[in-house]
């Protein structure tokens, strides 16, 4: 039997290359299926209720560049997403560490499975759910900084769009650095809680699943918090954790996994007791399972907190609010 050795995750050094494309290639086209599905579950309208329409390009032509941003084309009314194919392989890659030999879930095996053509294993089911999973987050993240007003704002006060990635060159001032980490982890805040509600609604009637059905709500929540966590070890790799427009990838991971007991407390109070405290340890085991730098113990997850209160002072100062849209959740 293998070692229990932690694995350590490469995504993009050895085994990356053109090969590997031609697997996720024929996935982007869903990518606007997803963003039309979440559209139609969160209308979103202007502050005078005019509804306000948001696209999606899929910028497909080079694998190897990385791009996400959200810019308005016509301020209030009307914007769009920018995402680079190259970024969603990268997610996609970052997913597959669910069919490494590690094994990072000890009920793989009591998984239910529906049968479906070409029938695939438990572990890639779970891992193109994993990849679902960094999909959403993406596209979520992007229409929170529009719905939230920072586009608006950002425009405004720089006149450049909210680039996750720095590809467009602007240059942001120390001042607008420490504004924009405030604004990405209200961003990241508000993407955890849609995605959340997602990701139920993904698990079905039953709480645990349709496609793959998971042992226990418990096991849910583990997968997910892996799923989350698969994308911020991704980050860390593509920034070298010297990005300065975000916060760091640990205090991502806990300002979007922290949303887990906001959600549960306004529409799950039942299972807050249960899943919460859980979720809270499955966050550093990720961490240290994963290779997610500053979240490998409890201890460290709970000092990660402390650092984050400047984003309520920059929510404050950037009267933000005041750019904010309206969204009507649908169902
Ligand atoms: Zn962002």
């Amino acid at each position: 039997m293998a070692p229990k050795k932690n694995p350590v995750i490469y995504i993009g050094g050895p085994g990356y290359d053109q090969h590997f494309f031609e697997h996720f290639d024929p996935i982007l086209a869903g990518i606007s299926a997803h963003f039309e599905q979440i559209l139609r579950k969160l209308r979103i309208s202007g502050r005078m209720g005019i509804p306000v329409s948001i696209d999606l390009f899929v910028k497909a032509s080079d694998p190897n560049n990385i791009e996400a941003f959200a810019e308005p084309i016509v301020l209030g009314s009307s914007y769009r997403i920018v995402l680079s194919a190259g970024l969603s392989y990268r997610l996609w890659l970052a997913s597959r560490f669910v069919l490494t030999d590690y094994e990072y879930f000890s009920w793989v095996g009591q998984c239910k499975v529906l049968k479906r053509e070409g029938t695939p294993s438990r572990k890639e089911r779970l891992a193109d759910f994993s990849f679902y999973i960094a999909t959403y987050y993406i596209l979520l993240h992007e229409l929170a900084h529009i719905v939230l007003g920072h586009c608006d704002y950002f425009n405004k006060t720089t006149g450049s769009a909210v680039d996750e990635f720095g590809s467009s060159g602007y240059v942001l001032t120390p001042e607008q650095l420490r504004i924009s980490r405030g604004l990405e982890a209200e961003a990241d805040r508000q993407a955890g809680e849609w995605l959340l509600a997602f990701f139920e609604g993904a698990l079905g009637p039953t709480g645990r699943g349709v496609d793959i059905t998971f042992p226990s709500r418990v096991a849910a929540y583990e997968f997910y918090t892996y799923a989350i966590t698969s994308v911020f070890v991704l980050f860390q790799q593509l920034t070298q954790r010297m990005g300065k427009r975000h916060p760091l990838p640990n205090e991502r991971q806990y300002v979007v996994l922290t949303g887990i007991g906001t959600f549960l407390k306004r529409f799950k109070p039942q299972e807050l007791d249960t899943l919460f405290p859980r979720v809270t340890l499955f966050m550093s085991d990720a961490g240290r399972r994963m290779g997610l730098l500053g979240a490998q113990t409890p201890l460290e997850t709970a000092k990660v907190a402390m650092g984050m209160v400047y984003v309520d002072d920059v929510i404050k100062e950037t009267k933000i609010r005041d750019f904010q849209h309206r969204v009507v959740a649908t169902e």
